[in-house]
């Protein structure tokens, strides 16, 4: 049996009583598991499953299957949703996606658990949600080797000027002269290097909200699939 800090990332009914949940573990990365009457009795697994707890997973590998089966999950808690629970809700579960999808079972995650960790610490420590979310994915994209770049154009390294635009798939920005992609949208220079100087405890809305927006796409480019979490917190945004 193996024990490890592990934050619950997602939860998937499974049959009549199981549950499927994926964690990301201090040791071991991302873990998926059966929790087999999860949903009859909350007993064994503490406050529960729920994305975003925290707690001591124990689980076991069974015979050859891909799933571990979750023994218990204890001193499980949520996080803290700060002072305003709906934003912070929100932007946790879009951190928690970003590690799913970041993450391959059987990978060392660890550096990856102590980002989340210390997301999850400034959302309950009241920083800006967004610009704690900002911080999130540019630290866990930089991890992941795609290190995301505002302060200059990518490709010729020249100082941004009007009509500069985010490239999602080099996580950069681009200036006019090579960005051919009349697609996507252009960024004002002077918010790109609003961008480029986020901080997690910053109060820059506007900066933190467009870089959730760009990082986020660049997010799910890598995944090749539009990221459910993110499509709320856009909708929730526009509402
Ligand atoms: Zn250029």
């Amino acid at each position: 049996m193996t024990e490890t800090d592990a934050i619950s990332l997602r939860v998937t009914p499974y049959g009549e009583a199981d549950l499927i949940v994926t964690f990301l573990a201090a040791e071991g990365g991302k873990v998926r598991g059966i929790a087999r009457a999860a949903r009859r009795s909350r007993k064994r697994f503490g406050a529960g499953l729920d994305p975003g707890n925290r707690g001591l997973l124990s689980h076991h590998t069974q015979g050859r299957s891909e799933l571990v089966t979750v023994d218990g999950f204890a001193g499980a808690r949520p996080p803290d949703l700060g002072p305003d629970p709906v934003s912070g809700f929100t932007v946790i579960h879009v951190a928690l996606e970003a590690c799913d999808v970041l993450s391959v079972e059987g990978e060392n995650a660890a550096r990856r658990f102590r980002i989340l960790v210390e997301m999850l610490g400034l959302v309950g420590a009241a920083a800006e949600p967004h610009a704690a979310l900002a911080w999130f994915l540019a630290t866990v994209l930089a991890d992941a080797g795609f290190a995301p770049r505002f302060d200059a154009c990518v490709r010729c390294g020249s100082a941004l000027g009007a009509q500069a635009r985010f490239d999602a798939s080099r996580v950069a920005m681009v200036c006019a002269r090579c960005s051919s992609d009349a697609s996507v949208a252009t960024i004002e220079p002077s918010l790109a290097s609003r961008v480029a100087a986020l901080r997690p405890d910053s109060s820059d809305p506007e900066a933190a909200r467009t870089a959730v927006e760009l990082l986020g796409t660049a997010l799910e480019h890598l995944a090749g699939r539009r990221l459910r979490a993110l499509e709320f917190l856009r909708a929730a945004r526009s509402a």
